[in-house]
């Protein structure tokens, strides 16, 4: 169906942080599939685990167990600092359980009272009915309604906006930590410690939508550790596979604890297969120096960037993100140009909201090829 405009580029095979295209032609691919192939294309380890666990069992359902669900969920629990975890297969599959565990909790409370939802400006939650409706942004909900009721939208980053929606029927807030497709703008420390005191207040769940920054791309398994404000739901899906699909929703005790047999359910949702690649994304993170790598490589290209904003302060207005989720902004007009121009020269970056390009490489990038896609970056500036 006609729902995407694709670049003019067919991919046929990739190694590293590199693509192929059906001419032969390479690209350093700092888009990562969305922010998803952390660990860059035909991985090994992914390769591996592909083989391995796809001899054993493939799929089996939720009607049994399974033990790389059980190591997954585990892991999930042990490093997000929350308890309980349910499998699926998308982001926007996680926001919706998110939302219905919020609904539940909110029942369970106070029976057709304590139901609303409050979202953000500019925030991007996904395209299901119940994500699209906490999707702050009217171009993508317009045309879609009536969508899911009592939701309210705040403004990002201003605490003020929240407290006037704020009172004891409200279920849920549910925000990113670095909002991701609306151009990389990370939460304040003040926003992030006030939502948490406002919903600690109103018994209301706070609900980290993790799919964009999380799995280690701010430099911490979640962004909402790097303020070391803990919420009541993460959602995390894109790079918990490393493109193998799989999505997750990491809760407290006390989120789910009117969440109940018959509440909800997934066929695919935790299948061996998935839970294995999950698996081996945490061990990379945690065992084999990903996260560290990184804070490193975060540090180099902030850098290399910044030095090309002071270079070039006609094109670039600033760069800001964390870790490895970047986004500069760029002067009004030259964003689509310079993206267009980069892909010319075998760089392939994603634009972000307004004027913003997004550089999301792999995890495992090196300084080298960091060097190389500035480079390549610099020469589409000139042009
Ligand atoms: N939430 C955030 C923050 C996202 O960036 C996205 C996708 O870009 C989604 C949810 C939706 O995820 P998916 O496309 O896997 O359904």
């Amino acid at each position: 169906m006609n729902t995407y405009s694709r670049f003019d580029i067919s991919i046929e095979s990739g190694h590293g942080p590199w693509v192929v295209d059906t001419e032969g032609k390479e690209y350093l691919d700092f888009i990562s599939g969305i922010a998803v192939n952390c660990l860059g294309h035909a991985a090994p380890e992914i390769q591996k685990t592909l083989a391995e666990q796809s001899a054993k069992v493939i799929h089996i359902s939720n009607l049994f167990w399974s033990q790389p669900q059980i190591d997954l969920a585990n892991a999930l629990a042990e490093k997000s600092g929350l308890d309980k975890v349910f499998f699926n297969n998308s982001g926007t599959e996680a926001n919706e359980t998110a939302l219905k565990i919020a609904r539940k909790y909110g029942y369970a409370k106070n029976k057709g009272k304590k139901t609303k939802i409050i979202c953000f400006t500019d925030s991007f939650h996904g395209r299901s009915m119940g994500a699209l409706s906490v999707t702050g942004q009217e171009k993508y909900r317009e045309p879609f309604r009536p969508l899911i009721g009592d939701v309210y939208d705040a403004v990002f980053n201003d605490l003020d906006s929240v407290k006037a929606l704020m009172d004891d029927d409200v279920c849920a807030v549910i925000l990113e930590a670095v909002q991701g497709e609306s151009g990389i703008l990370p939460a304040t420390q003040e926003f992030m410690e006030g939502i948490r005191q406002l919903c600690d207040e109103h018994d209301a769940l706070m609900i980290c939508d993790e799919v964009q920054c999380g799995m280690g791309r701010s430099g911490s398994l979640f962004a909402y550790q790097t303020y070391g404000v803990t919420p009541d739901i993460c959602t995390t899906a894109k790079a918990l596979g490393a493109g193998f699909p799989i999505g997750a929703v990491i809760a407290s005790d006390r989120a789910v604890e009117y969440f109940v047999p018959g509440d909800h359910g997934c066929t695919f949702g935790g299948n061996p297969l998935a839970c294995a690649c999950g698996l081996t994304v945490m061990r990379e993170l945690f065992e084999n120096g990903l996260l560290e790598n990184v804070n490193a490589m975060s540090k180099h290209l902030f850098g290399k960037l910044n030095d090309l904003k002071e270079k070039y302060p006609d094109k670039i207005n600033l760069v800001r993100g964390k870790g490895l989720l970047v986004g500069v902004q760029m002067k009004e007009g030259v964003k689509s140009d310079v993206i267009a121009s980069a892909q010319t020269h075998g760089l392939l970056l994603a634009g972000a909201g307004n004027e913003v390009i997004r550089f999301l490489p792999p995890l495992n990038v090196t300084e080298e090829e960091l060097d190389e896609a500035v480079a390549r970056f610099e020469k589409a500036l000139k042009e």
